[in-house]
């Protein structure tokens, strides 16, 4: 029996895993449930799941919760601080990160430093503090199990492949909304349509990062990280189906897939149950309703993003970081109607040219960095 953390219950990932847990009562039990200010859901979730404790971020929560649980025997705690506290906890064995952006960095540390495997579904974490992140596992002997769907892909391809040198690695993207769209159409589209994924339901921010690209950019980090891998050695192809989820080319030239119907459940509950493949009622693929599976090139001088999270992980040191607390503040003003669509690639790559480069930052310059590119991004929108 694995007992779980979910960081970020309320959330797309967060209600999926918590849909796993439920279909495998013999495999896991729910240990913790935190929410930023989902204070309703978080109540029903517990009375449901019968966490030893919940966390509330939002310390003005913390009453109606607490109030709420007090028959439960549930603990309850608010505040950002109590997350890093909660996943120390004893009988906790992996943390689900399932947070938006770059609030999942410093509960991710603490649960590493507390030796608890990570099932890692806050991809941002890696992003801003890849070196820092996987010298901190691999110095605890902690292992981060991938959740984004890419990545559970190349990590179920490299199964009994651990010996093996990885060539190359395909990450595929659907494309988003837009694909095949010109600067010209992307100046005049709508929060509404670009909150529309053809293939996946997620939450708001990283559709948004779907259909300018950034979301891809923001995983070819990703898999840098996860697998150790230099910038040339990963490439990103585009698939519009979205059932090949990822690929990995060895050595000897040999190409392995994962394949797949997009469905988030899937990937999680291969992060919370590996090794073991737990037996599933998702649909299955029909090779009859997909004729043709097809592939291309990204079009990155359209949706430059893309180009600019290479020139990020090329760079390395803090520009990841850079790019990310920019990238977040642009998907917030753009949710906001404050700024454009094509606006936010303007925004990112001015933050990235005006933020002095650190080649190795510690963890506290991960912080200032952070910091100083929101003020000085949140400055350019004026
Ligand atoms: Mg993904």
């Amino acid at each position: 029996m694995k007992h779980i953390a979910i960081l970020g219950s309320s959330g797309s990932i967060g209600t999926q895993a918590l849909e796993v847990v439920e279909a495998h009562p013999d495999e896991f039990c729910v240990e913790v449930l935190t929410v930023n200010s989902n204070a309703e859901l978080l109540i029903a979730q517990a009375k449901k799941f019968k966490p030893n404790a919940v966390v509330i971020v939002d310390e003005s929560k913390y009453q109606l919760v607490k109030d709420a649980l007090q028959n439960d025997m549930i603990k309850v705690f608010a505040g950002e601080a109590a997350l890093e506290q909660i996943v120390q906890m004893d009988s906790i064995n992996i943390v689900l990160t399932a947070l938006v952006g770059y609030a999942g960095l410093k509960p991710t540390i603490a649960a590493i430093k507390a030796k608890k495997m990570i099932a890692l579904a806050n991809k941002e974490t890696l992003v801003v503090a890849g070196k820092l992140i996987t010298q901190l596992a691999q110095e605890n002997g902690v292992n981060i199990y991938p959740v984004d769907s890419e990545h559970s892909a190349i990590f179920q391809c490299l199964a009994g492949e651990w010996e093996n040198k990885i060539e190359k690695i395909y990450l595929t993207a659907s494309g988003g909304p837009f694909l095949g769209k010109d600067v010209e159409f992307l100046k005049s589209v709508k929060k509404e349509q670009a909150l529309k994924h053809p293939n996946w339901t997620m939450g708001a921010k990283i559709t948004i990062d779907s259909a300018t690209l950034m979301n891809k950019g923001l995983e070819v980090i990703e898999a840098k990280w996860l697998f150790n891998l230099k910038a040339e050695q990963v490439e990103v192809i585009v698939h519009p189906q979205s059932i090949i989820h990822s690929l990995v080319q060895f050595e000897d030239g040999s190409m392995k897939a994962q394949m797949g119907l997009p469905d988030m459940k899937l990937p999680i509950q291969y992060a919370l149950g590996y090794p073991q493949r737990l037996k599933s009622i998702f649909p299955r693929f029909d090779f009859t309703k997909y004729p043709q599976l097809t592939f291309s090139q990204p079009d990155t001088k359209t949706f430059r993003n893309l180009a600019l999270a290479y020139d990020a992980m090329r760079l390395c040191g803090n520009m990841p970081c850079v790019m990310n607390a920019a990238n977040e503040i642009a998907v917030d003003a753009f949710l906001h109607d404050k700024i454009g669509f094509i606006e936010i690639t303007k925004l990112i790559e001015n933050s990235m040219n005006s933020i002095t480069h650190i080649k190795n930052p510690s963890l506290n310059d991960y912080i200032e960095t952070d910091k100083e590119s929101r003020i000085k991004a949140l400055e350019m929108l004026g």
